[in-house]
């Protein structure tokens, strides 16, 4: 596990045990070995980083069920390199800016029930030279 980020209160052992139980067998990555290096500080997606392809992150919507999983639960949301990874995060970013800018000036109406939307994942590049 990477250094948490700021103000992070949540328990990682939990993230990384929660991953572990929702995982089920026609999962794509069940079995695999990974290793979650980040995690949204206000959503549910956890950045898992393969073992053996260091330079492979699938980002997962937890659901936090506490059980196993079904059908393409837990959500991969993306799947690919970092650069990859970044682009998606970037995008992501991008669309929730537009959003918030559209609920200021009235035209769109908040997606939370706080009126804001959820913020994108907070990220430090993960340390591949131990590979
Ligand atoms: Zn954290």
């Amino acid at each position: 596990m990477q250094t948490p980020a700021l103000d992070c209160d949540m328990d990682h052992q939990q993230v990384v045990a929660e991953l572990a139980v929702e995982l089920h067998p026609a999962h794509p990555l069940f079995g695999v070995e990974v290793q979650i290096v980040a995690h949204d500080l206000h959503d549910d997606n956890v950045v898992c980083q393969h073992v053996n392809d260091s330079d492979r992150f699938t980002t997962v919507h937890l659901t936090w069920s506490r059980s196993e999983e079904t059908g393409t639960c837990p959500t991969i949301e993306c799947d690919g390199s970092w650069q990859t990874f970044l682009d998606w995060n970037s995008a992501v970013e991008a669309a929730l800016q537009q959003a918030s800018a559209l609920e200021e000036q009235g035209l769109r109406v908040p997606l939370g029930e706080t009126g804001t939307s959820s913020r994108p994942i907070i990220v430090t590049r993960p340390d591949t030279s131990r590979q």
